[in-house]
């Protein structure tokens, strides 16, 4: 189901039948995040991450890919690059200027590939080719900060990362708008929100919870013109454009 092609909803803080008659968007984070992340669970379906992939590496990879991209460019490339070079092996011996023409299109390609070559040598030197399932390890690879190594540990190695004591959750452009928009956090910094997100969600839906913010700041809460009257949290939202609310993404949107 698209939560876009809900009917307009009317500013009212009235929530549904199946919700506590007193929450509204005014109620405390604790009682609102669980109703909501049911909500956008249930729409999105779990959630999914959209980038293509078959091997963790390439999840990897792709991940690096989708720094100031979106993943329908780096979609369109990575089947001719993962094509070429199949694995740490072939990214690591690549010719530099063959691989910054193939990654031109995801933008920022000169760091890309720097990034890429890197990370595929760091496996080769210190993981014999694989890419590993701990955090620990994941955020020592040269250029892999916890986004990344969130989005990889928990979508390549769901059960590590559901017993990893350093597992979290990946905080990326849409995660922190949103999470500042529904008052989930106040903070700014990914760091920051991922804590706060952490107490906030049961561990359970760590992954999935990042996926559905990330769906829905896609779909429907845009950085610039989020679609209040498509949104079928907007009842309980501080942020709502609908209801007359300041825009609670506050800076969070001037670095999306
Ligand atoms: S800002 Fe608008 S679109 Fe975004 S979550 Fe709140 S009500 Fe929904």
């Amino acid at each position: 189901m698209d939560p876009a092609s809900h009917p307009a909803q009317e500013p009212a803080s009235e929530a549904p039948a199946s919700e506590a008659p007193d929450l509204t968007r005014r109620s405390g984070k604790t009682k609102r995040a669980p109703v909501i992340m049911d909500a956008l669970h249930e729409a999105y379906e779990g959630g999914r991450v959209e980038l293509d992939w078959e091997t963790p590496f390439q999840l990897l990879v792709a991940t690096i890919l989708s720094a100031q991209s979106t993943d329908k460019k780096v979609n369109q490339i990575t089947p001719t690059l993962f094509a070429r070079y199949p694995d740490p092996a072939a990214i690591a011996a690549a010719d530099e200027a063959e691989l910054e023409a193939l990654l031109r299109p995801t933008g920022f390609y000169r760091q890309k590939t720097k990034a890429v070559q890197g990370v595929a040598a760091a496996l080769l030197e210190d993981h014999g080719g694989e890419v590993p399932e701990t955090m620990a390890e994941l955020v020592a690879l040269p250029g892999v900060a916890r986004k990344t190594a969130n989005v990889v540990q928990s979508a390549a190695f769901p059960e590590a990362h559901a017993r990893d004591p350093e597992a979290g959750i990946a905080v990326d452009t849409h995660v922190l708008r949103l999470s500042r928009r529904l008052g989930f956090t106040t903070h700014t910094d990914p760091t920051k929100i991922e804590r706060d997100l952490m107490r906030l969600w049961p561990r359970a839906r760590w992954a999935s919870g990042s996926l559905v913010l990330i769906l829905h700041g896609r779909r429907v809460c845009d950085a610039q013109r989020p679609r209040c009257a498509d949104c079928l949290v907007e009842h309980l939202c501080p942020s709502s454009q609908l209801a007359g609310c300041r825009d609670k993404a506050g800076q969070a949107r001037a670095l999306g």
